[in-house]
């Protein structure tokens, strides 16, 4: 047992109406309410769905934390469309997703962005959600580890070892995200393992003892307990199926 405490994390995307998004909170409010003795969970809804959320697990004291799946590294100013870390915050938002792969991909997020975004996270008081992966095509030619930790360096750079020690790194191979494909364990775990020696060589072993990596990628119920055995992944990030109350609350419950 690494002593991690696992983390499952619903990622809503751009799905559910605020109203919709307080009926998926509700039900999930009870149907996990034993497993989330044993797993942290958190959700994140679109930034619209955020504050009736918030209400919702603050009123009723629910043991679920409330997550972003994005932000912008500036205090505030004239940036048209975006979210400060200070917003976040200030509604309880406890993990942001920072790097997301469709982030990356459909919206030119650089590692430079990405990694502005961590700092200014992290100094709002909140835990980046650090996503990291590789293409299809970048793992037949053998460059996953390049790409996965070439990611990660220029995500955590300049960060001191006590920040990353609380940080989340999601491993999320582009290829299997929302795609029902899914790594396998034995490459899932192979990779997060690979990510925990470089934070260990880069930052030392108390954070990468520490640190939690998450696996994402087509991550369902049918697959949790397995992709879960790997002694490197600490948790999951989930797309789809967090959608689905049923379906999460199976993942959540996997143990
Ligand atoms: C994701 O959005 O991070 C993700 C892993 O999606 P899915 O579970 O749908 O593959």
């Amino acid at each position: 047992m690494s002593g991690r405490r696992p983390l499952i994390s619903g990622n809503w995307k751009m799905n559910l109406t605020h109203l919709d998004a307080i009926n998926l909170v509700q039900k999930l409010s009870y149907s996990l309410a034993d497993a989330t003795r044993r797993v942290d969970v958190s959700v994140h809804p679109p930034f619209t769905a955020l504050r009736s959320v918030q209400t919702i697990l603050d009123v009723d004291d629910v043991p679920i934390a409330l997550g972003a799946q994005n932000v912008h590294w500036q205090a505030g100013g004239a940036y048209t469309g975006e979210i400060s870390p200070a917003m976040l915050a200030k509604l309880n938002v406890r993990y942001v997703i920072v790097g997301h792969s469709e982030r990356r991909q459909l919206f030119g997020e650089t590692d430079e962005d990405v990694n502005k975004k961590v700092k200014a996270v992290l100094a709002a008081g909140m835990v980046p959600i650090l996503c990291v992966g590789e293409t299809l095509g970048e793992r037949e030619e053998g460059r996953t580890a390049e790409k996965v930790l070439g990611q990660l360096r220029a995500g955590l750079s300049g960060l001191d070892s006590a920040a990353i020690a609380g940080m989340v790194v999601a491993y999320e191979p582009i290829w299997a995200i929302g795609t029902g494909r899914t790594a396998t364990p034995d490459d899932a775990q192979a990779v997060c393992a690979a990510v925990r020696r470089a934070i260990a060589a880069d930052a030392g072993e108390a954070a990468a003892a520490s640190v939690r990596i998450q696996y994402g990628g087509s991550v369902k119920a049918g697959n949790i307990a397995e992709l879960m055995s790997g002694s490197d992944i600490d948790g999951a990030l989930v797309g789809g199926a967090s959608l689905d109350p049923e379906e999460f609350t199976a993942i959540v419950s996997y143990r």
